[in-house]
Protein backbone atom coordinates (compact mmCIF):
# COMPACT_ATOMS: atom_id res chain seq x y z
CA UNK A 1 0.00 0.00 0.00
CA UNK A 2 2.59 2.00 0.83
CA UNK A 3 5.10 1.56 -1.96
CA UNK A 4 2.36 1.92 -3.90
CA UNK A 5 1.49 5.07 -3.15
CA UNK A 6 5.10 6.01 -3.89
CA UNK A 7 5.12 4.74 -7.21
CA UNK A 8 2.51 6.37 -8.48
CA UNK A 9 3.87 9.83 -6.79
CA UNK A 10 6.84 9.13 -8.46
CA UNK A 11 5.45 7.68 -11.59
CA UNK A 12 3.29 10.74 -11.65
CA UNK A 13 6.33 13.24 -10.88
CA UNK A 14 7.63 12.11 -13.88
CA UNK A 15 5.34 12.59 -16.38
CA UNK A 16 4.26 16.07 -15.57
CA UNK A 17 8.48 16.72 -15.80
CA UNK A 18 7.82 15.23 -19.32
CA UNK A 19 5.17 17.23 -20.41
CA UNK A 20 6.77 20.29 -18.92
CA UNK A 21 10.27 20.11 -20.03
CA UNK A 22 10.19 17.82 -22.72
CA UNK A 23 12.78 15.15 -21.38
CA UNK A 24 13.38 12.55 -18.76
CA UNK A 25 14.62 13.82 -15.74
CA UNK A 26 18.48 13.59 -14.14
CA UNK A 27 17.43 13.91 -10.76
CA UNK A 28 14.79 12.32 -8.64
CA UNK A 29 14.50 12.84 -4.51
CA UNK A 30 12.55 12.27 -2.27
CA UNK A 31 11.51 13.34 1.59
CA UNK A 32 9.08 12.86 4.03
CA UNK A 33 6.33 14.49 6.23
CA UNK A 34 6.25 13.44 10.01
CA UNK A 35 4.13 13.20 12.87
CA UNK A 36 5.16 13.35 16.33
CA UNK A 37 4.20 10.36 19.24
CA UNK A 38 4.69 12.17 22.17
CA UNK A 39 6.87 15.38 23.19
CA UNK A 40 4.01 18.20 22.20
CA UNK A 41 5.01 22.17 23.20
CA UNK A 42 8.29 21.13 24.60
CA UNK A 43 10.66 21.97 21.77
CA UNK A 44 10.64 25.90 22.95
CA UNK A 45 11.26 24.59 26.57
CA UNK A 46 14.63 23.47 25.60
CA UNK A 47 13.14 19.66 26.02
CA UNK A 48 12.27 16.29 24.13
CA UNK A 49 10.17 15.98 20.78
CA UNK A 50 9.82 12.00 19.62
CA UNK A 51 8.77 12.32 15.90
CA UNK A 52 8.90 9.91 13.25
CA UNK A 53 9.05 9.76 9.13
CA UNK A 54 5.48 9.16 7.69
CA UNK A 55 4.96 7.52 4.46
CA UNK A 56 3.89 10.41 2.76
CA UNK A 57 6.40 12.01 0.50
CA UNK A 58 7.42 15.17 -1.32
CA UNK A 59 9.48 13.84 -4.80
CA UNK A 60 11.34 16.46 -7.02
CA UNK A 61 12.34 15.40 -10.61
CA UNK A 62 15.48 18.30 -11.91
CA UNK A 63 17.50 17.98 -14.46
CA UNK A 64 20.49 20.57 -15.53
CA UNK A 65 20.09 23.89 -17.41
CA UNK A 66 22.75 26.49 -18.48
CA UNK A 67 20.23 29.09 -17.81
CA UNK A 68 20.81 32.16 -15.37
CA UNK A 69 17.79 30.73 -12.90
CA UNK A 70 15.72 27.81 -12.25
CA UNK A 71 12.30 26.60 -13.43
CA UNK A 72 10.41 25.02 -11.15
CA UNK A 73 7.08 23.75 -11.41
CA UNK A 74 4.95 22.12 -8.41
CA UNK A 75 1.94 20.42 -8.91
CA UNK A 76 0.01 21.36 -5.47
CA UNK A 77 1.13 24.91 -4.57
CA UNK A 78 -2.51 25.55 -2.98
CA UNK A 79 -4.98 23.94 -1.08
CA UNK A 80 -6.73 21.81 -3.92
CA UNK A 81 -5.49 18.56 -4.86
CA UNK A 82 -3.72 19.72 -7.82
CA UNK A 83 -3.32 23.43 -8.61
CA UNK A 84 -0.05 23.63 -10.78
CA UNK A 85 2.18 27.02 -10.07
CA UNK A 86 5.82 27.60 -11.60
CA UNK A 87 8.19 30.21 -10.62
CA UNK A 88 11.53 31.37 -11.65
CA UNK A 89 14.02 31.21 -8.89
CA UNK A 90 17.72 32.61 -8.38
CA UNK A 91 20.64 30.49 -7.90
CA UNK A 92 23.58 32.41 -7.59
CA UNK A 93 24.29 36.10 -6.26
CA UNK A 94 22.66 37.32 -2.76
CA UNK A 95 19.18 36.52 -2.25
CA UNK A 96 16.29 38.39 -0.69
CA UNK A 97 13.53 37.20 1.21
CA UNK A 98 10.40 38.92 0.27
CA UNK A 99 7.74 40.18 3.03
CA UNK A 100 5.17 38.29 1.56
CA UNK A 101 5.11 34.18 2.13
CA UNK A 102 4.26 31.56 -0.18
CA UNK A 103 5.31 28.15 -1.87
CA UNK A 104 7.86 30.21 -3.35
CA UNK A 105 9.12 31.43 -0.51
CA UNK A 106 10.31 28.00 0.76
CA UNK A 107 11.66 26.75 -2.09
CA UNK A 108 13.80 30.07 -3.05
CA UNK A 109 14.44 30.04 1.12
CA UNK A 110 16.08 26.64 0.94
CA UNK A 111 18.06 27.50 -2.36
CA UNK A 112 19.58 30.50 -0.80
CA UNK A 113 20.44 28.78 2.66
CA UNK A 114 21.76 25.87 0.58
CA UNK A 115 23.82 28.34 -1.64
CA UNK A 116 24.90 30.01 1.44
CA UNK A 117 26.47 26.27 3.11
CA UNK A 118 28.59 25.57 -0.04
CA UNK A 119 26.38 24.23 -2.29
CA UNK A 120 27.15 25.92 -5.18
CA UNK A 121 26.16 25.51 -8.87
CA UNK A 122 27.07 25.51 -12.50
CA UNK A 123 24.49 26.80 -14.88
CA UNK A 124 20.41 26.48 -13.27
CA UNK A 125 17.97 23.46 -13.49
CA UNK A 126 14.44 22.85 -14.40
CA UNK A 127 12.41 20.93 -11.70
CA UNK A 128 8.66 19.58 -10.74
CA UNK A 129 8.07 19.44 -6.98
CA UNK A 130 5.07 16.79 -6.11
CA UNK A 131 3.46 15.57 -2.74
CA UNK A 132 1.21 13.72 -1.32
CA UNK A 133 2.11 15.06 2.58
CA UNK A 134 -1.50 16.63 2.48
CA UNK A 135 -1.10 21.05 2.79
CA UNK A 136 -1.41 22.85 5.72
CA UNK A 137 -2.56 19.28 7.58
CA UNK A 138 -0.05 19.68 10.54
CA UNK A 139 2.12 16.54 9.11
CA UNK A 140 4.81 18.77 7.96
CA UNK A 141 4.56 19.55 4.12
CA UNK A 142 6.47 22.47 4.22
CA UNK A 143 9.94 20.96 5.99
CA UNK A 144 9.50 17.59 3.60
CA UNK A 145 9.22 20.44 0.65
CA UNK A 146 12.68 22.25 2.50
CA UNK A 147 14.73 19.02 2.66
CA UNK A 148 13.84 17.97 -0.35
CA UNK A 149 14.70 21.03 -2.03
CA UNK A 150 18.19 21.07 0.49
CA UNK A 151 18.47 17.20 -0.65
CA UNK A 152 18.23 18.16 -4.85
CA UNK A 153 21.18 21.12 -4.45
CA UNK A 154 23.20 18.37 -2.50
CA UNK A 155 23.31 16.24 -5.74
CA UNK A 156 23.07 19.26 -8.14
CA UNK A 157 26.79 20.90 -6.80
CA UNK A 158 27.83 17.32 -5.15
CA UNK A 159 28.65 19.10 -2.03
CA UNK A 160 26.95 17.16 1.16
CA UNK A 161 25.87 18.59 4.06
CA UNK A 162 26.52 17.64 7.69
CA UNK A 163 24.35 15.09 9.06
CA UNK A 164 22.65 18.52 11.30
CA UNK A 165 23.47 21.30 8.94
CA UNK A 166 21.08 20.11 6.43
CA UNK A 167 18.26 20.73 8.39
CA UNK A 168 19.32 23.63 10.60
CA UNK A 169 19.68 25.13 6.87
CA UNK A 170 16.17 24.45 6.24
CA UNK A 171 15.11 25.22 9.45
CA UNK A 172 16.80 28.69 8.41
CA UNK A 173 14.84 29.06 5.23
CA UNK A 174 11.63 28.49 7.18
CA UNK A 175 12.50 31.24 9.53
CA UNK A 176 13.98 33.89 7.08
CA UNK A 177 12.12 33.63 4.41
CA UNK A 178 8.37 31.96 4.92
CA UNK A 179 8.92 34.21 8.69
CA UNK A 180 7.87 31.02 10.22
CA UNK A 181 9.58 30.66 13.41
CA UNK A 182 9.12 27.16 13.80
CA UNK A 183 11.45 24.60 15.84
CA UNK A 184 14.18 22.15 14.65
CA UNK A 185 11.69 18.87 14.87
CA UNK A 186 10.09 18.69 11.17
CA UNK A 187 13.36 19.19 9.30
CA UNK A 188 15.74 17.17 11.39
CA UNK A 189 12.73 13.99 10.99
CA UNK A 190 12.27 14.61 7.32
CA UNK A 191 16.14 15.02 6.93
CA UNK A 192 17.63 12.17 9.20
CA UNK A 193 14.18 9.98 9.58
CA UNK A 194 14.73 6.24 9.38
CA UNK A 195 12.43 3.24 8.47
CA UNK A 196 11.35 1.01 11.21
CA UNK A 197 12.76 4.05 14.09
CA UNK A 198 11.19 6.93 15.64
CA UNK A 199 14.09 9.92 16.51
CA UNK A 200 14.37 11.23 19.93
CA UNK A 201 15.58 14.72 19.68
CA UNK A 202 17.00 16.61 22.41
CA UNK A 203 15.81 19.92 21.29
CA UNK A 204 18.53 22.06 23.44
CA UNK A 205 21.71 19.71 22.83
CA UNK A 206 20.06 19.45 18.80
CA UNK A 207 21.24 15.82 19.49
CA UNK A 208 19.04 13.09 17.22
CA UNK A 209 19.23 9.44 18.56
CA UNK A 210 17.27 6.54 16.36
CA UNK A 211 14.98 4.65 18.39
CA UNK A 212 14.02 1.40 17.12
CA UNK A 213 10.24 0.45 16.33
CA UNK A 214 10.71 -2.20 14.37
CA UNK A 215 8.12 -4.86 15.17
CA UNK A 216 5.73 -5.02 12.23
CA UNK A 217 2.69 -5.67 14.22
CA UNK A 218 2.41 -2.16 15.33
CA UNK A 219 1.32 0.74 13.56
CA UNK A 220 0.32 4.42 13.46
CA UNK A 221 -2.82 5.90 12.54
CA UNK A 222 -3.41 9.59 11.92
CA UNK A 223 -6.68 10.84 11.90
CA UNK A 224 -6.98 14.74 10.91
CA UNK A 225 -10.04 16.12 12.56
CA UNK A 226 -10.36 18.13 9.61
CA UNK A 227 -11.23 20.96 12.00
CA UNK A 228 -8.77 23.85 12.37
CA UNK A 229 -10.02 26.33 14.90
CA UNK A 230 -9.79 30.25 14.28
CA UNK A 231 -6.82 31.48 16.62
CA UNK A 232 -6.14 35.13 17.66
CA UNK A 233 -2.32 34.72 17.17
CA UNK A 234 -1.46 35.12 20.57
CA UNK A 235 -2.02 31.48 22.33
CA UNK A 236 1.77 29.92 21.03
CA UNK A 237 3.61 33.17 22.15
CA UNK A 238 1.61 33.69 25.40
CA UNK A 239 2.17 29.49 26.35
CA UNK A 240 5.57 30.12 25.39
CA UNK A 241 6.03 33.15 27.75
CA UNK A 242 4.37 31.44 30.50
CA UNK A 243 6.87 28.93 30.63
CA UNK A 244 9.64 31.69 30.40
CA UNK A 245 8.78 33.30 33.26
CA UNK A 246 7.89 29.94 35.20
CA UNK A 247 11.77 28.95 34.59
CA UNK A 248 12.79 32.20 35.40
CA UNK A 249 10.72 32.14 39.00
CA UNK A 250 12.78 28.86 39.48
CA UNK A 251 16.35 29.99 39.01
CA UNK A 252 16.52 28.50 35.47
CA UNK A 253 16.42 29.43 31.76
CA UNK A 254 14.37 26.48 30.20
CA UNK A 255 11.64 24.33 31.95
CA UNK A 256 13.80 21.52 30.59
CA UNK A 257 16.20 22.21 33.70
CA UNK A 258 13.13 21.75 36.12
CA UNK A 259 12.43 18.50 37.43
CA UNK A 260 8.80 17.83 38.05
CA UNK A 261 9.95 17.63 42.45
CA UNK A 262 11.34 20.82 42.31
CA UNK A 263 8.14 21.83 40.64
CA UNK A 264 5.80 20.79 43.08
CA UNK A 265 8.05 21.83 45.77
CA UNK A 266 7.52 25.13 44.06
CA UNK A 267 4.29 25.28 43.88
CA UNK A 268 3.47 27.75 46.46
CA UNK A 269 5.94 30.25 45.10
CA UNK A 270 4.39 30.24 41.75
CA UNK A 271 0.61 30.14 42.76
CA UNK A 272 1.84 33.75 44.74
CA UNK A 273 2.40 35.26 41.51
CA UNK A 274 -0.05 37.26 38.96
CA UNK A 275 -1.87 34.16 37.13
CA UNK A 276 0.04 31.88 38.99
CA UNK A 277 -2.29 29.07 38.95
CA UNK A 278 -2.30 28.89 35.29
CA UNK A 279 1.60 29.33 34.73
CA UNK A 280 1.85 26.67 37.26
CA UNK A 281 -0.38 24.27 34.71
CA UNK A 282 1.57 25.67 31.78
CA UNK A 283 4.90 24.62 34.02
CA UNK A 284 3.51 21.17 34.88
CA UNK A 285 2.94 19.95 31.13
CA UNK A 286 6.05 21.69 30.01
CA UNK A 287 8.38 19.38 32.51
CA UNK A 288 5.85 16.36 32.97
CA UNK A 289 5.65 15.78 28.64
CA UNK A 290 9.60 15.38 29.04
CA UNK A 291 9.48 12.66 31.43
CA UNK A 292 6.39 10.76 29.56
CA UNK A 293 8.89 11.05 26.41
CA UNK A 294 11.79 9.20 27.95
CA UNK A 295 9.31 6.77 29.34
CA UNK A 296 8.01 6.07 26.11
CA UNK A 297 10.76 5.85 24.34
CA UNK A 298 11.87 3.11 26.85
CA UNK A 299 8.79 1.44 27.03
CA UNK A 300 8.63 1.35 23.22
CA UNK A 301 12.34 -0.45 22.58
CA UNK A 302 11.08 -2.67 25.64
CA UNK A 303 7.46 -3.38 23.47
CA UNK A 304 5.80 -2.41 26.57
CA UNK A 305 2.60 -1.45 24.70
CA UNK A 306 0.43 -1.04 27.76
CA UNK A 307 3.19 1.93 29.44
CA UNK A 308 3.40 3.12 25.75
CA UNK A 309 -0.36 3.59 26.04
CA UNK A 310 -0.60 4.97 29.30
CA UNK A 311 2.29 7.82 28.37
CA UNK A 312 0.14 8.67 25.37
CA UNK A 313 -3.13 9.33 27.38
CA UNK A 314 -1.22 10.93 30.05
CA UNK A 315 0.42 13.63 27.26
CA UNK A 316 -3.33 13.95 25.90
CA UNK A 317 -4.67 14.87 29.13
CA UNK A 318 -2.42 17.09 30.12
CA UNK A 319 -2.45 19.00 26.73
CA UNK A 320 -6.18 18.92 27.39
CA UNK A 321 -6.56 20.29 30.77
CA UNK A 322 -2.87 21.78 31.74
CA UNK A 323 -1.80 23.36 28.11
CA UNK A 324 -5.30 23.64 27.00
CA UNK A 325 -5.15 23.22 23.54
CA UNK A 326 -7.25 20.66 22.55
CA UNK A 327 -10.94 21.22 21.42
CA UNK A 328 -14.35 18.60 21.59
CA UNK A 329 -13.37 17.36 18.40
CA UNK A 330 -10.06 16.06 19.04
CA UNK A 331 -11.21 15.25 22.63
CA UNK A 332 -13.80 12.75 21.08
CA UNK A 333 -11.46 11.09 18.46
CA UNK A 334 -8.95 10.42 21.34
CA UNK A 335 -11.99 9.13 23.51
CA UNK A 336 -13.41 6.93 20.56
CA UNK A 337 -10.02 5.06 20.50
CA UNK A 338 -9.75 4.74 23.73
CA UNK A 339 -13.29 3.27 23.84
CA UNK A 340 -11.89 0.63 21.22
CA UNK A 341 -8.83 -0.25 23.59
CA UNK A 342 -6.61 -2.95 23.89
CA UNK A 343 -8.89 -5.41 22.91
CA UNK A 344 -10.06 -3.37 19.59
CA UNK A 345 -6.17 -3.23 18.86
CA UNK A 346 -5.59 0.40 20.44
CA UNK A 347 -2.04 0.52 22.32
CA UNK A 348 -2.62 4.69 22.99
CA UNK A 349 -3.95 7.92 21.52
CA UNK A 350 -3.50 11.58 21.66
CA UNK A 351 -3.82 15.22 20.07
CA UNK A 352 -0.43 15.72 17.96
CA UNK A 353 0.92 18.90 16.43
CA UNK A 354 0.57 22.48 17.78
CA UNK A 355 -3.46 22.14 18.62
CA UNK A 356 -6.71 23.60 18.63
CA UNK A 357 -7.64 20.94 15.80
CA UNK A 358 -5.68 19.12 13.60
CA UNK A 359 -4.74 15.61 14.00
CA UNK A 360 -4.70 13.26 16.74
CA UNK A 361 -1.76 9.96 16.29
CA UNK A 362 -2.77 6.35 18.09
CA UNK A 363 -0.69 2.94 17.85
CA UNK A 364 -2.76 -0.02 16.75
CA UNK A 365 -1.99 -3.29 16.11
CA UNK A 366 -1.26 -3.40 12.39
CA UNK A 367 -3.68 -6.54 12.13
CA UNK A 368 -6.72 -4.32 13.57
CA UNK A 369 -5.64 -1.04 11.55
CA UNK A 370 -8.54 -0.81 8.92
CA UNK A 371 -11.53 -1.79 11.55
CA UNK A 372 -10.14 0.83 13.85
CA UNK A 373 -9.85 3.33 11.17
CA UNK A 374 -13.77 2.29 10.02
CA UNK A 375 -15.10 2.87 13.87
CA UNK A 376 -13.17 5.89 14.39
CA UNK A 377 -14.87 7.30 10.93
CA UNK A 378 -18.33 5.98 11.95
CA UNK A 379 -18.04 7.31 15.63
CA UNK A 380 -16.66 10.71 14.87
CA UNK A 381 -19.35 11.08 12.22
CA UNK A 382 -21.85 10.52 14.47
CA UNK A 383 -20.55 12.65 16.85
CA UNK A 384 -19.23 15.79 15.26
CA UNK A 385 -21.55 15.78 12.37
CA UNK A 386 -17.64 16.07 10.53
CA UNK A 387 -15.84 13.22 8.35
CA UNK A 388 -12.21 12.73 9.99
CA UNK A 389 -9.67 11.66 7.02
CA UNK A 390 -7.52 8.59 8.56
CA UNK A 391 -4.49 6.66 7.46
CA UNK A 392 -2.43 4.41 8.49
CA UNK A 393 2.17 4.63 8.73
CA UNK A 394 5.18 2.41 9.38
CA UNK A 395 8.10 4.39 10.40
CA UNK A 396 9.16 5.71 6.93
CA UNK A 397 12.74 6.76 5.48
CA UNK A 398 14.11 10.22 5.65
CA UNK A 399 15.44 12.36 2.59
CA UNK A 400 17.18 10.17 -0.18
CA UNK A 401 18.20 10.59 -3.43
CA UNK A 402 16.00 8.09 -5.89
P1 LIG B 1 2.39 22.02 7.12
O1 LIG B 1 3.87 22.12 7.15
O2 LIG B 1 1.82 21.58 8.43
O3 LIG B 1 1.87 21.19 6.01
P2 LIG B 1 2.66 24.84 6.70
O4 LIG B 1 1.69 25.95 6.71
O5 LIG B 1 3.83 24.90 7.59
O6 LIG B 1 1.82 23.50 6.91
O7 LIG B 1 3.24 24.68 5.23
C1 LIG B 1 2.39 24.62 4.12
C2 LIG B 1 2.92 25.51 3.03
O8 LIG B 1 4.15 24.97 2.51
C3 LIG B 1 2.00 25.58 1.83
O9 LIG B 1 1.00 26.56 1.98
C4 LIG B 1 2.97 25.93 0.71
O10 LIG B 1 3.29 27.31 0.71
C5 LIG B 1 4.23 25.17 1.12
N1 LIG B 1 4.28 23.85 0.48
C6 LIG B 1 4.32 22.63 1.08
N2 LIG B 1 4.37 21.64 0.16
C7 LIG B 1 4.38 22.22 -1.03
C8 LIG B 1 4.40 21.76 -2.39
N3 LIG B 1 4.44 20.46 -2.67
N4 LIG B 1 4.39 22.65 -3.38
C9 LIG B 1 4.34 23.96 -3.10
N5 LIG B 1 4.30 24.48 -1.88
C10 LIG B 1 4.30 23.62 -0.85
MG1 LIG C 1 5.00 23.41 8.40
Amino acid sequence: MADQLFDTLLAETKKIFAEKFGTEPEILVAAPGRVNLIGEHTDYNGGYVFPMAIERYTIIAASRTNADKATIWTNNCGRKAVSRAAGEFAVRGEIEPDDAVDWTSYVQGTIACALEKGAKIEGAFNAVINSNVPLGGGLSSSASLEVAVATLMEELSGHKFGKEEKPLLCQKAEHVFAHMACGIMDQFISALGQKDCAMLLDCRSQVPEMVPMSDPSVSVLITNSNVKHQLSGSEYPERRKDCEKVAKLLGHELLRDVTMDELLASKDKILAVDDGERLFKRARHAVGEDGRTLKMKEALISGDWATVGAQMYASHESLRDDYEVSCKEIDALVEIARKIGPEGGVIGSRITGGGFGGCTVSLVKTDKADEIAATIAREYKSQIGKDATIFVTRPAQGARVL
